[in-house]
């Protein structure tokens, strides 16, 4: 392929908050890009705020009105200078239109390209793609249906079924039916939620596999046209479809099986045409040895950090090279070094896991070997109601998994965070890191819902 040309980019508008925001720019410094924060009026004591080179406020705390007001990020960029804008995850990232208002303005998005995240977010037409590149997904529908074809098709692959909608995200859109009754009451409702939460009713459906591990590939791809994997993760711990705890590697796949899974993800995203980091995901059914394509994300990931850990390669980093036209500099997937976990420690009541946030007045962050903690708070910070929970992530790198889940454990102990009214999922991170599924590696993404969460 012809080497593509370069684009500068000297100033960078991180079209984000929280800990990717602060992630980012700190890879920015190190690559010599000026950055440009925006931050709602919550969030005007962020870290991410004090980091940035500037910041910009960007309007008043309800996401609709600042990090997710178009307008708004747009003329930041324009008054700053800016000549790139980075997204994260969330917000905006997998917004086409956003993708294509950035570039349209001659500013350089450091993401995919438009079409590509056009196609790969509607999740029907990313299992159109990935039948057609011979990329296993699981048994179901590949179209919008109407009611009769569902229960045709519920009929054909047996319940129980997943209805899903094709614009969802998130962990959300979804529902497991056991019966046809149950999908005749389901299907209409799935839809007008499909309608009001994402203003797409297409909702399509698929065989709800049992117990299966969730493994996702990362990968690379340049504007040339290659896709190198950089590391598998696995993302089985999960609460109601939601990451909670997520490694690297899968501690579920042989060598062999790997390899074909990273095989399907490489077709995946050739087939899309994808530029920058992205993630392939699929579900693993254990006892069949058989892996199925879920959906791609064309972003950087929350969990990104345990691939960088187990692989030395900074994925934000080659996000700005990639989007600048340098090209991938190696052809094969990175050597993998150890094991890595990461914890999602949030603001949440530990029983009901309702959102808990409030100041952080006594803090004590875990350190010492192998230890990576991604995050935006400090004591004094108060955490906002605004946003997700997320206050930090908490990632640990060893020589063999059992060590590795010793190091959480150390890692969670010596964590304090504290405050008024102010509650954290620490202590659910500990007995997760405990129950005897995770330590042997059998757990699946049923794990939690069975123990009782
Ligand atoms: P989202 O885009 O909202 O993250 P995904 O399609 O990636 O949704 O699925 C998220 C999670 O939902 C999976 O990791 C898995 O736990 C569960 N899930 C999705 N599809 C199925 C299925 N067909 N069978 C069983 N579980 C599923």
């Amino acid at each position: 392929m012809s080497a593509q040309p370069k684009r500068e980019i000297k100033k960078v508008l991180i079209a984000n908050r929280g800990e990717i925001a602060v992630r980012a720019i700190r890879t920015c410094k190190e690559l010599g890009i000026k950055t440009v924060a925006v931050y709602s009026e919550a969030d005007k004591d962020s870290l991410h705020v004090m980091l940035a080179d500037e910041a910009v406020c960007i309007g008043p705390p309800p996401p609709s009105e600042s990090y997710l007001n178009i307008p708004n990020i747009l003329s930041a960029a324009e008054i700053t200078g800016a000549d790139a804008v980075y997204p994260g995850y969330g917000f905006l990232s997998e917004n086409p239109k956003f993708a294509e208002i950035v570039e349209a303005n001659g500013l350089i998005f450091i993401g995919p390209r438009p079409e590509t995240l056009r196609l790969i977010g509607n999740k029907v037409k990313a299992k159109q793609v990935a039948k057609r590149a011979g990329v296993p997904t699981v048994p179901g529908s590949t179209r919008k249906i109407s009611l009769e074809e569902a229960l045709d098709i519920a009929y054909d692959i047996g319940y129980p079924v997943i209805l899903k909608a094709a614009a969802g995200g998130g962990g959300r859109g979804m529902r497991v039916v056991y019966s046809e009754k149950e999908l005749r009451e389901k299907f209409p409702l799935a839809r007008s939620e499909a309608k009001a939460a994402f203003g797409d009713d297409t909702v399509y459906l698929e065989k709800f596999l049992l117990n299966p591990k969730h493994i996702e590939v990362q990968i690379l791809a340049d504007k040339s046209g290659k896709v190198v994997p950089i590391s598998d993760r696995e993302c089985s711990i999960q609460r109601r479809h939601q990451k909670v705890i997520e490694e690297a590697p899968s501690p579920s796949i042989d060598g062999e099986t790997r390899k074909k899974l990273y095989e399907a993800a490489v077709r995946f995203a050739e087939a899309v045409g994808y530029e920058g980091a992205g993630t392939v995901e699929f579900l693993y059914d254990t006892k069949s040895g058989e892996f199925y394509f879920i959906e791609m994300n064309g972003r950087i990931q929350v969990e990104h950090p345990v691939t960088e850990m187990v692989t030395g390669v900074d994925l934000v980093k080659w996000q700005f090279l990639i989007a600048m036209g340098e090209e991938l500099p190696f052809e094969e997937p990175p050597p993998i070094n150890g094991f890595a976990l990461e914890m999602r420690i949030n603001a949440e009541d530990p029983v009901t896991f309702a959102p808990a946030p409030g100041p952080i007045e006594r803090l004590i962050l875990p350190g010492g070997f192998g230890v990576r903690v991604d995050t935006h708070v400090y004591q004094g910070y108060r955490v906002p109601p605004y946003y997700d929970s997320l206050l930090a992530k908490f990632i640990v790198h060893a020589a063999d998994r059992d060590e590795l889940i010793r190091r959480a454990l150390r890692v969670v102990e010596e964590t304090v965070i504290e405050g008024k009214g102010l509650k954290t999922n620490l202590e659910f991170h500990k007995f997760i890191l405990q129950t005897k599924e995770f330590r042997e590696a059998k757990h699946h993404v049923k794990l939690l819902e069975e123990l009782g969460y």
